[in-house]
């Protein structure tokens, strides 16, 4: 397996004051389960934020399974997102007037190629099968979070990015989200997510932890050090 993921020499300023994120290099291989802990303001959010193509370094590259994503135009970088990329963000809200099925199908639309079917597939995958015409306010929050889920893999993307994915959610629905970002891992994704609990970094294949803006540990989770964890067994908080 390769690498899908080069972070190198990324410095990002938002302005004279605040330097975000200050020379992080590191390489994500293909398949790989990442977690990113640190405290708050330790630049979690703006380095998935930089990985997923959504804000760019102020200096260093990104390369994503094999492109420099750095210097695209934003209609490129756009493509190369839809294409490649799923985000699993709670800042990504759904559409209030378009049912499940809809959401799903406008990400369809926006790549490309709409299939209901294939949005009905998906849907039923992290269990909202019986849930595709309702809209998000009459959706529970775990489901919402599901729709979300669907909607990022909705065009199969090499490379999911989740940011705080249990953040909102009761235990049963952050064990059930965790579920699906497990099976996703088993089916070869590659899965960054940015999480505050060590319960969930412990799923993960490996924790990555920021401090001012730099790394400063990067390991095998401990989850994978010893017996595997199982989602299904962890408590989320
Ligand atoms: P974390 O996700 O670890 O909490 P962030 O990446 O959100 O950290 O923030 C890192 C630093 O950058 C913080 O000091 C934060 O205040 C600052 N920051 C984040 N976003 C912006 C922005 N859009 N404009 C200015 N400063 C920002």
């Amino acid at each position: 397996m390769g690498d899908m993921i080069r972070v190198e020499g990324v410095v990002k300023d938002y302005d004279a004051r605040t330097r975000a994120l200050d020379g992080v290099s590191l390489t994500i291989r293909e398949g790989e389960w990442t977690a990113i802990m640190g405290p708050s303001g330790s630049g979690k959010t703006t380095l998935l934020n930089i990985m997923s193509c959504l804000d760019s370094p102020t200096e260093g590259r990104v390369v994503l399974a094999g492109t420099i994503v750095t210097g695209l135009a934003e209609k490129e970088l756009t493509r190369f997102r839809c294409q490649n990329i799923g985000l699993i963000f709670q800042m990504y809200h759904l559409v209030p007037y378009l049912t499940a099925l809809e959401n799903v199908m406008l990400a369809q639309y926006y790549s490309g190629t709409v299939d209901e079917a294939q949005a009905r597939r998906v849907l039923d995958e992290v269990g909202l099968g019986h849930r595709t015409g309702h809209v998000p306010a009459h959706l529970s929050g775990g489901e919402q979070q599901r729709v979300c889920i669907a909607r990022a893999l909705i065009n199969a993307p090499r490379i999911i990015m989740a940011d705080e994915p249990t953040g909102n959610l009761d235990a049963a629905n952050g064990r059930r989200v965790l579920e699906l970002i497990r099976k996703l891992k088993e089916d070869g994704h590659t899965v960054v997510m940015v999480t505050h609990s060590q319960n969930v970094a412990a799923l993960a294949d490996r924790v990555i932890e920021l401090v001012d803006g730099k790394v400063v540990s990067d390991a095998a989770s401990p989850g994978r050090t010893g017996a595997p964890a199982a989602a299904g067994a962890v408590s989320i908080s």
